[in-house]
């Protein structure tokens, strides 16, 4: 399954300890993440990552073109609800088109640990769950 992370600023070192706590899981799946996040989780979760830009810069956008080509199949997203973001409008944009794709996205801590555990087990049916969504 194709992953997606993504973390604001501050919520840099959720993301990081979160890698490392599911790190047995995740690296089981290919992750991609924006530039900073990915980065960090490469360098101190010990994950291989295909990194796209900055979210700034447009990181969640190229997320986003993935999701609409159907290429990427979860997203967990930790968000930073109390600070402003220049690049809003993408945030919302990404957003969006999880919900157009019927993409299981987690866009706090609390979800992504049901997501990731949900992951885990045998009959965990992702892509039916998807299919039958469509
Ligand atoms: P970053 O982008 O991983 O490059 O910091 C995340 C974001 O702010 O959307």
């Amino acid at each position: 399954m194709n992953i997606a992370l993504i973390a604001h600023d501050k919520k840099k070192e959720d993301i990081i300890r979160f890698s490392k706590k599911y790190h047995s899981i995740l690296s089981k799946h290919e992750l991609f993440a924006t530039g900073t996040t990915g980065m960090r989780i490469a360098d101190e979760a010990d994950l291989k990552v295909t990194r796209f830009q900055s979210g700034p810069l447009g990181g969640d956008q190229q997320i986003g073109a993935k999701i609409a080509s159907e290429e990427m199949h979860m997203v967990v997203f930790f968000r930073d609800p109390l600070t402003a973001q220049p690049h809003e409008p993408d945030i919302s944009a990404l957003l969006r088109l999880c919900d157009v794709h019927q993409i299981p996205v987690a866009t706090n801590q609390a979800m992504a640990d049901i997501m990731i555990q949900a992951l885990d087990h045998e009959d965990f049916d992702w892509k039916g769950i998807i299919e039958m969504n469509r």
